[in-house]
Parts: C-alpha cells; structure tokens; sequence
C-alpha cells in the first residue's frame, strides 16, 4: 500500500484555501511571510515575523486554522509560534494551548508529553486491551505491578501513545514522584552532551534517582554498543531500587540485537504485544478522532473507511484530517463517494480472506467464455479455447502471488508459455473492448467466490 502522511502538506492545503479565499493583499500581509518549521499531526509549528501576525490570524482566522492545522481535545489550536529572531529581540515559543503542550518537571532534562496521549483518548479493543490494562497498572501503582512493562508492536498502533498516557496520569496522580519520559535517541543525546560537558556524573545521578522511566523506541539501541551499557546500568540500578521502567518498542525482546543480559531483565517483567485493531475498533478510533475535529462521520461511513484502512491507526487519523479538509474545501456532506474520492490514495483494497486458486480462476473464466474446465486444461489449439486459456494464465499471474514456475506447473505449461499468454493478452485488450469486460467479469467471479 501507498504510504500516505496526510499531516504533512496540511499547512500548503490551509495556504491554497486561504490564497483562494482571501485578498491578495491579506494574504501577502498575514500568510506569506509565515514560514512553516516542523509539522506532524499532532501540531504544528510556525514562525512568525512578529506578535501582530501572530494574534492577527488567531483572532480573524481560527474557523479556517480550526479546519486545516491540528487542535487538541479541548479544541484549541495545537500551534507552537516563534517569533522570527531578525525581527525581535526575543523568539521565546508562545504556545496556543489551553494545556501546556510540554510537561516539565526538570529544568535540565525536560519531559515532552504529547497533550493528546491520555488514557481517556485511547480507545480499547481485543488488540491492545491487555497492553492499556497494563500500562492503567502501572501508572496506578507504579513499581508495584509489573517491572518492567515491554510494549511492544507496529508502527503507529499506540505505542507511544500509551508511554505518554502513563506519563500524563503519574505527572497528575503521583505528584511526588520523579518521572521521565525519553526516546532512546534522546536518552543518547543526554549521554553525548553529558560527555561533551564533563557532567556524566550529574546525568547519571539524575537517571538513576528517577521513581519511573519510560523509554520509547528501545530498538534504536541496537548497535550503539557504549549506550547500550550505559542504559543497561541505568536500568539495574533503578529496578534493583523497585523503580518502575515502561519501554515501548517495535518488536518483542527475544528480536533485538542487544546483549543477552539486557534482554533476559526486559522479560523479566511483563510482555505486552499491541496488535492492528479489528474492525470496530477501528470504527470507534474513527468517530472519536472526526468527533474531536468536530467532523460528523455516519456509521456507514466510518464502517467503509475502516474496512479500508485497517493496518495503521495513524493513517485513520490522516484520513480523518484529509476529511476534514475536503469538507470544509468543497462545502460537501461526508458520502461514500467524497470518501473514495479523497482518501483513494489510503484506500487499500479489501484483502483476500483466502488464497486463490488456479482450479477458481479456470472456472471461472470456463464459465465466462462458455467453455469446460477440461478444454483450458488440454492442449487444443482452437481459438475459442487458446483465448480463454490465455486469459486463465493472464488472471492467474495477476491474481495469484507465486512465482512464474509454480504457475506453470499448476497449468502444466512450461514458464515461457504463461509468460507469452501474458503478453498476449496485454496487447489484444489494448484494442479489444469486449474482451476487457471479459476478462473483467472473470476477474469479479474469481473475487466473488
Ligand atoms: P506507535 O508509537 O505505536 O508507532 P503512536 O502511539 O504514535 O504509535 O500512535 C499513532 C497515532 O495513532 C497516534 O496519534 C495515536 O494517538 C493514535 N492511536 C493509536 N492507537 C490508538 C487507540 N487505540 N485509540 C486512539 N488513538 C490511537
Ligand atoms: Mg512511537
């Protein structure tokens, strides 16, 4: 399938609506000197050449930022502005929020959590139901239940999100207590700036006096040898201390290529896998998300996009936004067909629930061509069974995921035959109307079986 990031760009669509929609003098007065820093689909950030711009299009363009960019739950706009630093004196970040973006507990090693990963915002299904109860555990009672929690899954199934959800909950329930939640990158940067600055010592006393640590992406730590024991001591001394250690990562412990020590203490704890989530999951994570975008999805469709896009929660979201940017573009109710015409670059196609046989598509294709299974397994070379045969070996290599040989044998032809039928058939639909529909029936038999 096509990987689609419909957050980026989301800024350039919110850039051509309001060139299409506003005086050439607004928009060269307001839009054009912003420059566009970092985007994601969780905000966005600007620079501005001063406050003005800044407050001027918060207060005279929210209904259209509300539309394109990011907001947060409470509905505010999730945009973080600097102020461009040739301009002013200053360029601290003023963030748009009604809630602090980042939660800081420590001056020198700042936490960054993500506003909108909370528990309340996680939707529970079969698939990750055991790895939400575990991380509610540990964020309730933390160092007391499991240690450590391993979570681990694909890409963009709610990994960190559920990182930031136990950090959010310790940060508002457990005030006392000293929590960081880092990405192995950045636990590696501390690392080499402790270094460059002659402070491992105060970077070690800092990690290790920590009550929770949670470290996201623990697969960046293969290869990096150094850190690798750097982290594996930090690690000892804080669970040896009952110290509670939450890591997320994209593939269970036993995969990664770190040292057997560091592997058997990750599974002394408890191992918990995210898996994709099934359909009506997906279709609760859908209307929760177009609810927060105030976009009104029916059932139908939320049911049509989720049987669609079924392996990556992130790009539920994307085909959310991309929604929601199209409605407000086009001025259209959410159809089916809006949907299609959208999101047909996200659309995947509904998977196989079996594989196919060649025995199906013969039979298939007897059927559409009139003639018997045993004519398009034989040998005559009449032109009214040649064709449909050809057309059997054509489907069969479109339809079917093995390789050319094993094909041959199914049909008991030599490669170079189906390859030539292939080939022939290619070039006859060019101009052969008739045989396209077909060959299109047949095809929607065999898909239909
Ligand atoms: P990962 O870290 O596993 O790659 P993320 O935690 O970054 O994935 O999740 C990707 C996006 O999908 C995030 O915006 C997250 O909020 C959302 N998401 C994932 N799972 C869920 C869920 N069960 N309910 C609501 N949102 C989810
Ligand atoms: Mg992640």
């Amino acid at each position: 399938m096509q990987a689609c990031d419909v957050s980026s760009g989301s800024w350039d669509q919110f850039l051509e609506y309001m060139k299409e929609n506003s005086s050439a003098t607004a928009f060269e007065n307001w839009f054009a000197p912003i420059v566009l820093i970092e985007e994601s689909a969780e905000n966005i950030k600007l620079e501005v050449p001063n406050i003005f711009v800044q407050e001027y299009i918060l207060s005279n363009y929210k209904e259209e930022l509300c539309s394109f960019l990011p907001v947060l739950p409470s509905g505010e706009l999730a945009i973080e502005f600097t102020i461009n630093e040739r301009h002013q004196t200053t360029n601290s970040p003023t963030v748009v929020t009604g809630t602090p973006a980042i939660a800081t507990r420590d001056s020198e090693y700042s936490m960054k959590l993500n506003p909108f990963y909370q528990f309340q915002n996680f939707i529970g299904g079969p698939s990750n139901e055991f790895a939400r109860s575990a991380a509610l555990g540990v964020a309730t009672n933390p160092g007391r239940s499991y240690n450590p929690l391993f979570i681990h899954g694909g890409v963009g199934l709610g990994k960190t999100h559920l990182l930031h959800a136990i950090g959010h909950h310790i940060v508002h329930e457990h005030k006392k207590l000293r929590i960081q939640c880092i990405t192995t990158e950045a636990f590696i940067n501390d690392i080499v700036d402790s270094l460059r600055s002659k402070s491992v010592d105060k970077m070690k006393r800092f990690y290790r006096s920590l009550d929770i640590l949670l470290v996201d992406d623990i697969q960046f730590l293969q290869n990096r040898l150094n850190f690798e024991e750097e982290f594996c001591n930090t690690f000892e001394s804080l669970i040896n201390q009952n110290k509670q250690i939450v890591i997320a990562c994209d593939k269970p412990p036993v995969q990664l290529k770190l040292s057997e020590r560091l592997v058997a203490r990750m599974e002394w704890g408890l191992v918990a896998h995210i898996g994709i989530p099934e359909l009506e999951t997906r279709v609760a994570i859908l209307q929760h998300k177009a609810e927060q975008k105030g976009l009104k999805l029916s059932s139908k469709v939320a049911f049509y996009i989720a049987e669609h896009i079924y392996s990556n929660v992130r790009q539920l979201e994307g085909a959310v936004n991309k929604l929601s940017a199209h409605c407000r573009l086009l001025k259209e109710d959410i159809t089916e067909e809006l949907v299609e015409r959208a999101l047909s670059q996200m659309l995947q196609s509904v998977p196989h629930q079996e594989k196919i046989s060649v025995e199906q598509i013969l039979k298939s294709v007897a059927a559409v061509f009139q003639v018997r299974v045993s004519d398009l397994r034989g040998s005559s070379r009449a032109k009214d069974v040649a064709l449909p045969r050809q057309v059997a070996m054509y489907l069969a290599k479109e339809m079917i995921n093995e390789s050319l040989v094993i094909l041959a044998v199914s049909f008991g032809k030599t490669h170079s035959t189906i390859l030539h039928a292939c080939k022939s058939i290619e070039a006859k639909v060019e101009n052969d109307e008739m045989l396209k529909r077909r060959i299109e029936m047949a095809r929607r038999n065999v898909a239909n079986d």
